[in-house]
């Protein structure tokens, strides 16, 4: 009786385990085995987790985005082991199931990141080329800001990339492009060179791309969705688009952005209100725009604004973050101190 017990036990062992089809190692183990040639490593956190930090080599595909099957599929070799990770195994024992399923010989690290980590183990990090700020939506999203230049934005949201004026050259700095993923969403203000290039639009373009623009530059490329002031847009589940005025004021420089033919844009991703003023003096029509998060404006002559302008601007707009942007050569150091008292938090960035 006791022999049938134990091989009973032996039994539902091995079941339990064929079941799930993978091995669990500790990090010794998983750290030798992935020394190993046949084998790729996979981090099945989010892609902000993974750019915090990841093990070294690691191919990065979110076990919680749809499509996690068709991805790995494209991405893993069939004839090696997968290793895969998340941050604590809950994440990559799921995952394991699901590859295994597929075919896959796979193992899993126990304790995830953390415990590599706790190990003493080395991670890597993805730094960004340019200086980023993070801001948090009202459902826990993440948006990214990436200073490219000037007037240039990259701005990540939940895994779609929006694209804001990207340029690829302007005076000595040269932007990258190709090295970035291509855009989901592709907004240009107006027609000057120093927003609108027709090479950082192709590079940057992909079938999925929807270009949004004014008039003018739309007949110029010759496609683009359209946007004039006051138009709105719903581009997506939690991301709308409001085209707002942005010209000039003072009558000598009328002639650069004349009043109705450039936008500035109000996004609001998933409750984050974001405001690109584009080339724009302190009109009043920036006393109607509430509930600014962030804004970027501009403040450079004799295009868009002096220091002293866009403070104006600010106290009008009250966004809660200020991003000072398209300033050139002009001394921007005292807008923090100035607009401390605001409530406003001027933030310097390379957006000279
Ligand atoms: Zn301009
Ligand atoms: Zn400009």
């Amino acid at each position: 009786m006791k022999r049938i017990i134990t091989s009973l036990l032996a039994l539902l062992g091995l079941a339990a385990c064929s079941q799930q089809g993978y091995e669990n190692m500790d990090v010794n183990a998983f750290a030798s085995r992935i020394a190993d040639q046949d084998v790729v490593l996979l981090d099945v956190r989010t892609a902000d987790e993974y750019d915090d930090g990841h093990i070294h080599d690691a191919i990065n595909i979110d076990v919680k985005q749809d499509g996690f099957i068709g991805k790995a599929q494209s991405m893993l070799p069939i004839d090696k082991t997968i290793a895969v990770y998340c941050r604590g195994g809950k994440r990559s024992a799921n995952a394991s199931g699901m590859l295994v399923k597929e075919g896959y010989k796979v193992v899993n690290l126990e304790g995830g990141i953390m415990a590599w980590k706790d190990a003493g183990m080395p991670i890597e990090k993805n730094e960004s080329a340019y200086e980023v700020d993070g801001f948090t939506t009202q459902s826990g999203r993440t948006v990214k800001f990436h200073a490219l230049t000037h007037a240039s934005i990259r701005i990540e949201y939940d895994g779609r990339e929006i694209l804001v004026d990207p340029v690829t050259k302007l005076g000595e700095k040269t932007i990258d492009y190709t090295a970035m993923p291509q855009a989901d969403y592709l907004f240009v203000t107006h027609e000057h060179f120093d927003h609108f290039d027709t090479l950082a639009i192709k590079q940057l373009t992909s079938d999925k791309t929807q270009l949004i623009t004014n008039r003018r530059c739309a007949d110029m490329l010759g496609y683009g969705t359209v946007m004039a002031n006051g138009d709105v847009l719903q581009l997506a589940d939690n991301f709308t688009v409001e085209a707002v005025p942005a010209y000039n004021i003072a009558q000598e420089h009328l002639q650069f952005h004349p009043k109705g033919r450039d936008n500035g844009f109000i996004f609001t991703l998933d409750g984050l209100r974001i405001y690109v003023a584009g080339d724009t003096e302190d009109i009043p029509e920036m006393a109607n725009i509430k509930d600014i998060d962030v804004a970027f404006l501009p403040c450079n002559q004799p295009y868009t604004m002096t220091v002293e302008q866009l403070i104006n601007a600010a106290r009008m707009v009250k966004p809660k973050v200020l991003f000072p942007y398209h300033y050139g050569q002009t001394d921007v150091s005292s807008i923090p101190s100035q607009l401390e008292a605001d409530g406003i938090e001027a933030r310097i960035r390379h957006y000279e």
